[in-house]
């Protein structure tokens, strides 16, 4: 059987997943959703026993129509390995039936390289099956941890070309250098003078915009998206919630069979919607707990059924979740709305009239069947980092100590300690002044480089090597623009 996508806003026809993953959104600006899914419950068989590649491969092969089986398992192959330092996904057991999930192992310390790894190699597949001619031009927008990952994975990969937006106030110091450090003869990047959903609103708009659209196609240029919105970006993160589980199951933290509840740090709920396909393939999730910081849209919405992205937007220590428009919500929407096209054109036309929209009561009781949110405010994510390192020796970055937060939450409200698996989404170092202030309160340091030498002073949890090499790296990239003009920015880039 092979598996076809189609627009949540009905417009076009059935594609295969290597058109999806080329196009990036679909043209009627909606986002591929697979018409039907793999059954994932054979996947799991002896799957603890292999490597991360093939595991992955496992799960991914099945999704991906218009390619060569081979191809992509070849494609897993070469992604997940030397890239990582160590295994691409390894567990971490902690008390109280909790399991964390470490997706920072990768050449950029965030969970965005488990999918950012492969994309490319997925992209040229369909380049070279589309007999495209010309440049796909892979536009970007980030909250810190894509846009790196992105440069990393698609620096001077031939026929393609990337540009990515970040938010120039709203970024970590080290998230900023690993992006104006980086090389490659086909990169760019701006800083935009605004938040993460001006940029993203910004990309948003150059997909749909006909003249800059033509001009692009003048220049033999065509549009693609490495952000979530890309199915190709989605399809990994599948991979790695049958490998924890299996690895629960092997480890006795879970009984083969019996269900965990899976709580993850979410901006642009494509991690956590990587979840809910694993579920809806028969992966025993029960209930999956959506974790948000003091930028609280999600929690409000899974509370209400009212999304609401009318209100302060704030800088908090979680920056990748600095985010108030998640974009990936519309394939859950999808899906709550029976997958019923026009429903869900009509809520994102309310979202972008009027900033919000909200569920009949039949969709909202469909979305709490499944789904939990919660929030977490600065203070009490800093007292997770130092909580959990007081009890456990075990250090975490700002966005995976707001899930753990969270979850004990979810856990003291509702008595549902099920075993948990805990996603982990970056390095504490990519972080470091503020873990450092979690951990030692009365420590200054100078800058990010001198949190991460005492960071590493206090804990002995070794520095990634890549993020110490950041300190001596010149600046190449400087330019700035205002979201209204991130249009003629790239034209006077390229
Ligand atoms: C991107 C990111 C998130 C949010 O993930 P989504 O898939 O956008 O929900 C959380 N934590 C970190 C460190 C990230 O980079």
């Amino acid at each position: 059987m092979q598996i076809l996508y189609t627009s949540t806003r009905g417009g076009g026809h059935a594609v295969s997943a290597a058109f999806a993953v080329l196009q990036g959104l679909c043209p009627d600006g909606g986002l591929y959703v697979p018409s039907a899914l793999p059954d994932g419950r054979a996947m799991l068989s002896g799957m603890s026993a292999l490597p991360y590649h093939e595991r992955a491969a496992r799960v991914i092969v099945p999704f991906m129509s218009g390619y060569d089986p081979g191809d992509v398992a070849m494609a897993c192959k070469q992604a997940y390995g030397d890239a990582f330092e160590g295994p691409p996904a390894p567990l971490r057991a902690l008390p109280e039936d909790v399991c964390v999930l470490e997706l920072y192992h990768g050449p950029t310390q965030a969970f965005k390289d488990m999918a950012l790894q492969l994309l490319p190699r997925l992209m040229t597949g369909a380049i070279a099956a589309s007999g495209h001619r010309g440049e796909v031009f892979i536009l970007v927008a980030t909250s810190g941890d894509t846009g790196k990952a992105a440069l990393c994975g698609f620096a001077d990969v031939p026929g393609t070309r990337v540009a990515v937006f970040y938010p120039g106030g709203g970024v970590s110091d080290m998230q900023r250098r690993q992006m104006v450090t980086q090389e490659g003869g086909n990169v760019h990047v701006i800083a935009v003078q605004g938040n993460f959903d001006d940029a993203q609103t910004g990309v948003k708009r150059l997909f749909t915009d006909a003249d800059f659209a033509a001009r692009m196609k003048a220049m033999g240029k065509s549009l693609s998206s490495a952000n979530s919105m890309n199915w190709g970006r989605l399809v990994p993160q599948i991979a790695y919630y049958f490998s924890a589980y299996a690895d629960m199951a092997a480890s006795g933290a879970v009984r083969a069979g019996a269900p965990v509840n899976v709580c993850v740090p979410t901006g642009n709920f494509g991690n956590i919607l990587a979840a809910h396909y694993a579920r809806r393939m028969g992966l025993p999730i029960a209930r999956l707990i959506c974790a948000s910081n003091r930028n609280r849209v999600l929690a409000d919405f899974m509370e209400t059924g009212r999304y609401d992205s009318r209100r302060a937007f704030h800088l908090t220590p979680s920056p990748s979740m600095d985010i108030l428009v998640s974009s990936n919500l519309e394939r859950l929407l999808f899906e709550l709305a029976g997958g019923n096209p026009g429903r869900v054109g009509a809520l994102m036309a309310g979202l972008a009239a009027e900033g919000r929209y909200s569920l009949q009561d039949d969709e909202l009781s469909a979305l709490q069947a499944g789904f939990a949110g919660g929030w977490c405010a600065d203070e009490q994510c800093l007292a997770a980092i130092a909580d959990t390192y007081a009890q456990t020796g075990y250090v975490m970055d700002p966005h995976t100590a707001v899930g753990r937060h969270v979850l004990a939450q979810y856990r003291a409200s509702t008595g549902d300690n099920t075993p948990a698996l805990l996603v982990s989404t970056a390095s504490p170092y990519k972080f470091a002044s503020d873990v450092l202030k979690a951990l030692a309160p009365g420590a200054r340091p100078a800058d990010d480089f001198a949190a991460c030498e005492q960071l590493q002073r206090l804990t002995g949890m070794p520095m990634p090597g890549p993020l110490r090499a950041l300190h001596t790296l010149p600046v190449r990239h400087s330019a700035q623009c205002a979201p209204e003009d991130m249009a003629a920015a790239l034209l006077a880039a390229l």
